[in-house]
């Protein structure tokens, strides 16, 4: 290792403990700092996937025309919060400035090597730590109702196969003997082997956030509202109004990371994309991978004593209560999915999804502030990429230059100074 150094990472999810678990194993002092303690934000609720296919934005042509339909149909997994139509107008602009086909290479292009490889991210990430028992390789499968709704993906099929990977059509029988849990509806799935699904998200993140703890590292629950730089350099972060004090800071804070990252300068157009989870526990059936259903846009994950239904997209920034349709919607698109299936109970919870007009996290130094990173911004694929982005960090934070060009994740394309 190079230098020994006190780095504070502000934001527990996936991002901030995976960064941490890195930079413990290069032997420096790791200060975890959560305002509400580790996996308490959108990685405790998320779909559990580990989607390294998912290298496709919502952004894709066509999107514009879609969704005005979508948001004033019920049945639809896209909402608004109209009273937040005003504020959301500048990031909508730019967000949907790049549902074009050249964006949409370019995000793939960048997304891949962040989350084209995450089971093995997440085994290397977790080894060792007593957090590997949350992590099962399995397929990913795309249900569709027939070859022809299928082929009207097949837009974001030819980028995925444009980079790499493959996958088995399997269609009517075939599908049914996969997984016989599943409607006569669904008549079509593309499978794709080498991926996986973590059986319990929060769990998984909190049971790595005590590896670190129980390695030296401090945990600390408390609101950072500000990095201390001093003559160009960090000293310190401040929460609670104390200075902690650090030579390296990392803002991990997923949705919540903007103010912090434009005090270091760089201005990062985030929303959160608001999604739902609905958990049916103790069901009378599991699905035997994790499905993503092309008609509604969720995933069905199977959990530990539970299945768990996520989707849904829902403008309306950080403050709102969650809707009450988003859950009908999932409940109906359950039955439909499981036709006969029951369970003992629900749970209901909503989170933020982090947003960047771009579709790409914010990986990298802040440029001007020596010991200022930044690791946040990844929309649906957190989970996913979340392992990669945190080795990433510490690579960069370690001044070893990583095997991958960082320069699409760079805060620098959002710099104010
Ligand atoms: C419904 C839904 C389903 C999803 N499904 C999947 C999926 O199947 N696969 C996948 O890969 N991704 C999925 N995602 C996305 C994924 O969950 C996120 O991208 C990921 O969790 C983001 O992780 P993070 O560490 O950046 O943020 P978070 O998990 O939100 O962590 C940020 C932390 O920062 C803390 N914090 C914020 N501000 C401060 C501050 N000022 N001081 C101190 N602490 C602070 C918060 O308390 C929080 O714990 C889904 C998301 C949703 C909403």
């Amino acid at each position: 290792m190079n230098e020994k150094k006190t780095i504070a990472i502000i934001g527990a999810g996936i991002v901030g403990v995976s960064a941490a678990v890195w930079l413990q194993r290069d032997g420096h002092d790791v200060l975890l700092i959560d305002k509400a303690g580790p996996a308490e934000g959108t990685s405790h609720g998320n779909g559990g996937v580990l989607a390294s296919c998912s290298i496709v934005p919502v952004t894709v042509p066509g999107l514009l025309a879609k969704a005005p339909k979508m948001l004033l149909s019920r049945s639809q997994p896209l909402y608004m919060k109209w009273g937040y139509l005003p504020k959301l107008i500048p990031w909508l602009t730019r967000y949907l400035s790049h549902a074009n086909p050249a964006d949409v290479e370019r995000i793939a292009s960048a997304l891949t090597p962040i989350i084209g490889d995450s089971l093995n991210d997440h085994k290397a990430l977790a080894e060792g730590t007593g957090a590997e028992k949350w992590i099962v390789p399995s397929d990913y499968l795309y249900l569709y109702r027939d070859r022809a709704h299928f082929e009207d993906d097949a837009f974001g099929w030819d980028i995925r196969r444009k980079h790499g990977f493959n996958w088995e059509e399997l269609e009517g029988p075939a599908f049914h003997a996969y997984d016989p849990i599943y409607s006569e509806e669904i008549g079509f799935a593309a499978k794709l082997a080498d991926h996986g699904h973590i059986t319990d998200p929060g769990r998984y993140v909190k049971d790595l956030a005590a590896h670190v703890e129980a390695n030296g590292g401090r945990i600390l629950r408390a609101n950072v509202d500000d990095v201390v730089e001093e003559n160009g350099k960090v000293t310190g972060v401040r929460a609670g109004g104390e200075t902690l004090a650090c030579d390296t800071a990392i803002v991990t804070a997923g949705v919540w990371s903007g103010p912090l990252a434009k005090r270091l300068g760089i201005s990062v157009p985030l929303e959160s994309e608001r999604g739902y989870h609905l958990e049916l526990i103790a069901p009378s059936a599991m699905p035997r991978s994790p499905v993503m259903v092309a008609s509604g846009k969720f995933v069905a994950t199977p959990m530990d004593g539970r299945i768990r239904l996520a989707g849904i997209v829902e403008f309306g920034g950080l403050d709102a209560p969650p809707s009450r349709a988003p859950f009908e919607l999932m409940r109906k698109n359950a039955r439909l999915a499981f036709p006969g299936m029951t369970w003992k109970e629900e749970v209901e919870w909503m989170g933020h999804r982090p947003a960047t007009t771009d579709s790409i996290p914010v990986i990298g130094a802040a440029p001007r502030i020596q010991g200022a990173f930044m690791g946040f911004g990844h929309h649906h694929i957190g989970l996913t990429g979340g392992p990669k982005t945190g080795r990433l960090l510490a690579q960069m934070i370690a001044g070893r230059t990583p095997n991958t060009d960082m320069s699409a994740y760079s805060p620098e394309r959002f710099a104010t100074r």
